[in-house]
């Protein structure tokens, strides 16, 4: 009888652990199909964030394109370079579309110092305005990876191993130049306005914003992005010390990569030249390789 009811017991145990066994299976899928579920919803509302954005972007700038067809035939048009001023007939048009849904790009060739400045729409905008342009963008979009060229613009200036170098737009963690240059042993201090929460992040040295007396300054594909050189130039002049270089990289002193709104100017021809007299620089040397051309500017 002990025998028997040793057998009944393991037999109801046994029925007990394959019942807690078909429960744990049938929580399991449970919670399967919830987690599925969530994931289909979140997919669903990514589109719809994605599709949301897309749609009041070319909505903005389709309503501002309208807006200023009829102004534009008007209205006074001042180079961003040389400051020469025209209607727009006084200026050869180019024209293009934003693959980030900016619309129309009208620019225009400047006669008295070659550049390609525009569009206007885009210049006239205020600083914080398109400074949320900007993190609309990176939070899709990265930059390829251009330490290869960053690197190329730094040692253009022959820098000095006891100097302070600043990075202008340093980028958004998609390039390697800062840790290279660390790595080698140079005192580089990092600036990038528009992506400054991700070179916080990677451990970089950035600039407060205010201290200059830098040896010198780089930059790679940033100075299409400026829409008032002549400014940004006077603020490097500042943040330099007297004798001090800055050298700029970018394909776009020809005009290229202009299917964006965020390319504000294009330094073709004696424009380079022209923006560093008019701001206390000299071009002291120039590289082009391809789609590498740089310009070094020593401060006067
Ligand atoms: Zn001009």
């Amino acid at each position: 009888m002990v025998a028997g009811l040793s057998w009944f017991g393991r037999a109801g145990a046994s029925q007990a652990a394959d019942m807690a066994l078909v429960q744990a299976a049938e929580r399991e899928a449970a919670a399967r199909a919830e987690a599925d579920a969530l994931a289909a919803r979140l997919e669903k509302l990514e589109a719809q964030v994605a599709l949301t954005e897309r749609y009041f972007t070319e909505a903005f700038w389709t309503a501002l394109d309208a807006a200023y067809e009829p102004i534009l035939k008007h209205r006074p048009l001042t180079c961003i370079v040389c400051g020469h001023t025209a209607t727009r007939d006084g200026f050869e048009i180019r024209e293009d579309r934003c693959y980030f849904g900016g619309g129309r790009l009208e620019r225009y060739a400047c006669p008295g110092c070659d550049c390609v400045f525009g569009p206007q729409k885009y210049l006239d905008l205020d600083e914080a305005f398109v400074g949320k342009d900007y993190q609309v963008l990176y939070s899709r979009y990265a930059e390829g990876d251009s330490t290869a060229n960053e690197l190329r613009a730094f040692r253009s200036l022959n820098a000095d191993p006891a100097g302070r170098y600043l990075d202008w737009g340093a980028g958004g963690g998609w390039n390697r130049t800062l840790e290279t240059l660390k790595g080698e042993g140079w005192n580089i201090v990092a600036h990038e306005p528009n992506a400054a929460a991700a070179i916080a992040e990677s451990g970089a040295q950035v600039w407060d914003g205010v201290t200059g007396g830098f040896d010198g300054i780089f930059s790679n594909n940033v100075i299409e992005h400026f829409r008032d050189p002549v400014a940004q130039f006077q603020a490097f002049h500042a943040l330099l010390k007297p004798g001090a270089k800055m050298a700029h990289a970018s394909p776009c002193y020809d005009y290229c990569f202009a299917f964006t709104r965020f390319h504000s100017v294009f330094l073709l021809g004696r424009s380079p030249n022209i923006l560093a007299e008019r701001t206390g620089f000299k071009v002291v040397d120039s590289e082009r390789d391809g789609e590498y051309i740089n310009h070094v500017f020593q401060r006067l």
